[in-house]
This record gives C-alpha cells, sequence and structure tokens, in this order.
C-alpha cells in the first residue's frame, strides 16, 4: 500500500505514518516527490487494512498496490525512473543510450579498440564480460579482474561508461569496485542472494531477463534489487526461447512493451543475444526502438570472425558506426509513438 501525504505534510506527520506501519510489523519507505511525499509500505504478501492511517494528520490518500513486485511498479511510482551513469549517460524518463562492446574482454589491445570503435558511433557505455557464464565449461570463461582495469582505462580514454556480468558475490565486489553498472545475466535473473548482494553494493543494475522468465518473473526478481536497497536499475529484454531453431532466442519486443507499461524502470533491447545472428542486429535495434526501448545493448568486436565468444551475433566496428547513425535518424520513430 502507499500513503499519500498532503503536499505540506511535515517531517512530523510522515514521521507519525512510519511508526504506525511499524508497529504493524511492517517497514516504511518514504517516497519524496516533487508535488507530494508518498509513504510506501513494504514487507507485508497480502492487502494491508487502511483504517489505521485513514484521518492520520497530513494523509490524503491510501492506495492498494496489485502488482506483486511493488516497488518497482507503476502503481508505486507514475513518472519514469531515469538511471544515469557518471559520464551522464542515461537511460529512461525521455532518455536513451547505446551500450555497446565485446561480448568478452580478450586483450588489452582488444578492449581499447572497441571503446574506440564504441565511442566513434556514438555510444556512451563500454560493455564487455570479464566473468563469463558460459554453457560449455571448457568454453572460454574470461579474464577476470586484470580485465576489468583494462575495460575501465579504455572506457576513461573515450568518455564511456562500463557494465560488466558479475556471476557470484565474489564477482559482484570486484565489478562493483570497477565498473559504472552491474550487470546480471540471464542465467542468473532468479539467482535470489545475488540479486540480494549487488542490491547492496551501492552500483546501477542492469538486469537481464531470464530466456524463459515470465515478465512477472523478471519484474519479481528487479523488486529483489529494488528491496536490497538498489533503486536505479535498467531492465534489458534479450530474447527468450522457442521452438524454432533458425535464431538463437526470440527477442521479445511485447515483452519490452508490457514491462514499460507494468513498471516505472527504463528497459533497454538485446539484439546480440536476441537473435545470435549479426545480420539481424540492426532491424531488430531499429524495432526494439520504435517499440519504446529506452537504449540498446549490442555485442561489437574489432574482428568478430576471431572473437572468443558470440562472435557470431558481434558487429565489426564499421557496422557499429552505421548502427549508431541510423539510430540517431531513428529517433523520429520513437518521438512519433503516443
Ligand atoms: C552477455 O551479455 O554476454 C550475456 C552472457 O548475456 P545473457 O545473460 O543475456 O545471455
Ligand atoms: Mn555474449
Amino acid at each position: 500500500m502507499l500513503i499519500v501525504m498532503r503536499g505540506q505534510a511535515t517531517d512530523e506527520e510522515i514521521g507519525r505514518v512510519c511508526s504506525v506501519i511499524e508497529r504493524l510489523g511492517f517497514e516504511a519507505r518514504p517516497i519524496p516527490g516533487g508535488q507530494r511525499t508518498a509513504i510506501g509500505i513494504v514487507g507485508n504478501d497480502r492487502a494491508i487494512d487502511p483504517s489505521p492511517f485513514v484521518g492520520l494528520p497530513g494523509v490524503v490518500q491510501t492506495i492498494q498496490v496489485s502488482a506483486p513486485f511493488k516497488q518497482v511498479s507503476r502503481e508505486w511510482q507514475a513518472e519514469d525512473t531515469q538511471v544515469v551513469l557518471p559520464n551522464g549517460a542515461a537511460f529512461g524518463g525521455g532518455a536513451w543510450c547505446l551500450v555497446a562492446g565485446p561480448c568478452s574482454i580478450e586483450s588489452e589491445e582488444q578492449i581499447h579498440a572497441s571503446a574506440a570503435g564504441v565511442a566513434a558511433a556514438g555510444g556512451q557505455v563500454l560493455r564487455g564480460g570479464a566473468f563469463k557464464p558460459r554453457t560449455s565449461p571448457y568454453a572460454f570463461q574470461g579474464l577476470g579482474e586484470p580485465a576489468l582495469v583494462w575495460m575501465k582505462e579504455a572506457a576513461a580514454a573515450h568518455g564511456l561508461a562500463t557494465v560488466t556480468e558479475a556471476v557470484d558475490a565474489e564477482s559482484a565486489e570486484r565489478v562493483a569496485a570497477h565498473a559504472d553498472m552491474i550487470q546480471i545475466g540471464a542465467r542468473n535473473m532468479q539467482n535470489y542472494a545475488l540479486l540480494g548482494v549487488v542490491g547492496q553494493l551501492g552500483k546501477p543494475v542492469l538486469l537481464k531477463r531470464g530466456m524463459s522468465a515470465t515478465i512477472k518473473e523478471w519484474l519479481l526478481a528487479a523488486e529483489y534489487v529494488a528491496n536490497a536497497g538498489q533503486s536505479q536499475i535498467v531492465l534489458c529484454e534479450r530474447g527468450i526461447r522457442s521452438f524454432d531453431d533458425a535464431t538463437r532466442n526470440v527477442l521479445d519486443l511485447g515483452a519490452l512493451v508490457l514491462a514499460k507499461q507494468r513498471s516505472h524502470l527504463p528497459v533497454i533491447a538485446d539484439p546480440s543475444h536476441g537473435s545470435g545472428r549479426r545480420d539481424m542486429v540492426a532491424p531488430l535495434s531499429l524495432a526494439a526502438m520504435a517499440a519504446g526501448a529506452d537504449g540498446l545493448i549490442v555485442e561489437a568486436h574489432p574482428d568478430p570472425d576471431h572473437a572468443l565468444s558470440d562472435g557470431a551475433q558481434s558487429l565489426p566496428l564499421d557496422a557499429l558506426s552505421g548502427l549508431g547513425s541510423a539510430l540517431r535518424n531513428g529517433r523520429t520513430l520513437r518521438a512519433a509513438l503516443p
């Protein structure tokens, strides 16, 4: 439930509502807003009787939040959340940005060349994996912390922010120490212990949708992160499993539209994992932006045919530059959305 306070509610009035919430055994989450303060109640798993709050000084209204993912729901917060990284890259609330880079960081030279290509394409955030969750235990697993240092330096040289995946609590600490944003991959979307850990590390989180996760499960995963203390969360639709093996996954743009309706969090698309095919990345990127995506994460590599992971879906850097221009022109399509 949300308790909406009048615009001029005093700290004392807000404090009184919070103590009633705590006396009932729940947690109070004040949400200051431009016009009014609302106080959210968390910790309950069913509807709360509003009567203890009705008539308390300063209380204007009580609103039941019906979504099970409360704090990330549109009921909890009507306005879009905007997630902003230290270099000014922003997702949501009218802003979009391009995240690009290799699937894996393979060498210092490779990540520097990639960063130059991302910046030249108009991207603002460099991606690259140092801890890789690979389907096969014999596949390249990533270079670990030294790669994070190379990525940070390469990004800084081009004014880019960084995002990279954490696969467990230990790698999450290292990622938080070196990167601007922590990625939770599709395979870990339902690793609730990890979601709780990354929510406490003080860095924005990029939360990919699990390959067989429902929209509700995806938003509940985001709720774990929010409930652990991190509200700067970007959702990423990266394709779901289907019966058809013509593509690696099926980019679910309907889910992107619905997630944006149901949640105030920004939602971006990953056309690389969403198709597994380099030749589909540009059309799916434009389609995602037309559907209202708050950005894209695209795999790009200086020499994709020799990449240690996901080369088939990685764009060469000149193609990334072409996509960057097409996206800038395609913005009018997005602006046409009602
Ligand atoms: C990746 O971004 O390289 C990755 C492994 O993505 P996903 O978790 O979506 O498979
Ligand atoms: Mn990849």
